[in-house]
């Protein structure tokens, strides 16, 4: 299980996260609403190892979270908000090369990239380069190589952003999927529909959560 306790962080004089605590379990889609500029991608950087907290803890199965590449390593996947692709590279090297730098075979490593990237409904535009995919395309890339890592937890900071209906649908769908598989899925979302397509919803208000369901 994800474990937080007592979690601070603060910039300058500002303390955007206050004592919060909050426990996912595998298996578990939860979903974290709250106002903009309320610390959702804060609390989504710390979970993912990017951001150290001012104080407080943050546990993996008992183990302490460590520095974004160490989570990754320990089946910790971020899709970031604005995702953070590497425009020179093709869909496809996007989620291939992650992989073979955690020790994926390359084999292994190219079917887990196909299947994903069908999954997101890339399989056609997966020789592109991302650079000349449109946003919601990006984020598509995004989200298939965050599902490529076969992560233990799956961080999702806005995926559904500037996306078309149809595939936010499906994009929620696959995160839904992926906790019923047994994967604890965090996810920070403006988007009602998409909050309530999680089995709980925490709002992040003044530093704190609450436990809307
Ligand atoms: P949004 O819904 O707009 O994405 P959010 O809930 O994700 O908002 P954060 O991005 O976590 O909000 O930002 C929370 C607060 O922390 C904001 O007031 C922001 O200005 C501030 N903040 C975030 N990162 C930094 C930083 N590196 N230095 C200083 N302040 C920061
Ligand atoms: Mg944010």
């Amino acid at each position: 299980a994800v474990e937080v306790r007592d979690l601070c962080v603060r910039f300058g004089e500002r303390l955007v996260l206050d004592r919060l605590g909050f426990r996912a379990a595998p298996g578990e889609f939860v979903a974290i609403t709250g106002p903009s500029g309320a610390g959702k991608s804060t609390l989504i950087w710390v979970l993912a190892g990017a951001l150290a907290p001012t104080s407080g803890s943050v546990t993996y199965g008992g183990a302490p979270i460590g520095d974004r590449a160490t989570a990754a390593r320990a089946g910790i996947a971020l899709i970031a908000q604005g995702n953070a692709l590497s425009t020179p590279l093709t869909a496809l090297e996007n989620v291939v090369v992650p992989q073979l730098a955690a020790g994926v075979a390359a084999r292994d490593a190219r079917s887990r990239a196909d299947e994903a990237l069908a999954a997101v409904g890339l399989a056609s535009a997966r020789t592109q380069l991302v650079e000349e995919l449109s946003g919601g395309q990006q984020q598509r890339v995004a989200v298939a190589r965050a599902l490529a890592a076969q992560p233990r937890v799956l961080l999702a900071d806005e995926p559904t952003s500037d996306l078309d209906a149809e595939t936010r649908e499906a994009i929620t769908a696959l995160l839904a999927a992926h906790a019923r598989a047994g994967g604890a899925v965090i996810m920070a979302t403006h988007d009602a529909w998409c909050a309530e397509q999680a089995d709980r919803e925490l709002h992040l208000d003044a530093g704190a959560l609450t436990t809307i369901r």
